[in-house]
């Protein structure tokens, strides 16, 4: 391993200090809680929007119920009506035939009866789904409000994450064109084998990237060597300062 200058391997650390500052905040635009609270509240406003639609079938239909009870209120007085003129108006001739038409009035009169509790039921239902879909409808408002705002939220906590991260690929690049080719590449391979980590510094008897404590043998060794060398724990590169 050719020597190398105590400025490039300040550079060295400074680079992979950026990388990982870059890689936070892709692990945190991937987890941003702003993307997470849109998340739940797009899901939410998705709910509303189902129970609305639902409740207005339901509206339709117990609206066709009301209107087809209320032919049906309508024919039967028509009829009970027709039924009472026929006593006065000397059709019936008599006491049997009076006796029948009471017959058929009592019968009208009885099932106009339960047609007009049934229509009283179905305009308690229909004033029930209305005020059911009155509620939800204004909480579905106030969520695609609350969605709005937070998709701007995102969108600021994003945009601000996002200049950062255009800031430090520029100054990785920099920091990257100021290493010695060679050492870039070392750099870059031992990053892509260990996913994170590349370099370490010996610092307190120990390396700063796997912090498992070294012998005095060893540490005695390393001061003596080059000031680039390898963990001998974890074989990444290892920056011995002079
Ligand atoms: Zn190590």
């Amino acid at each position: 391993m050719p020597d190398y200058t105590p400025e490039q391997l300040d550079l060295l650390l400074e680079l992979q200090a950026t990388d990982q500052r870059v890689r936070r905040i892709e692990h945190t635009l991937d987890d941003l809680p702003e993307q997470r609270e849109l998340a739940i509240s797009d899901q939410r406003a998705q709910e509303l929007s189902r129970a609305v639609d639902e409740l207005r079938v339901a509206l339709d239909q117990a609206a066709a119920e009301q209107r087809q009870l209320e032919r049906e209120v309508d024919v039967l007085s028509q009829r009970r009506d027709a039924e009472r003129a026929r006593i006065y108006d000397g059709s019936v001739v008599n006491a049997r035939e009076l006796k029948a038409v009471e017959a058929e009035i009592e019968t009208t009169v009885r099932r106009l009866s339960e047609h007009e509790d049934l229509l009283l039921e179905a305009l308690e239902r229909t004033e029930a789904i209305e005020g059911r879909r009155d509620v939800l409808s204004t909480e579905l408002e106030a969520e695609r409000e609350r969605r709005e705002q937070l998709e701007l939220a995102r969108n600021d906590a994003a945009s601000g994450l996002l200049a950062e991260l255009g800031e430090l690929k520029v100054a990785r690049d920099r920091e990257a064109a100021g290493l010695p080719a060679e050492l870039r590449e070392r750099y870059e391979q031992q990053l892509a084998r260990t996913g994170g980590v590349a370099v370490g510094k010996l610092e307190d008897n120990a390396c700063t990237a796997c912090r498992i404590g070294l012998s005095m043998a060893d540490v005695g060794e390393l001061y003596a060597g080059p000031p680039l060398t390898t963990c001998p724990q974890c074989r990444r590169l290892l920056v011995v300062p002079a």
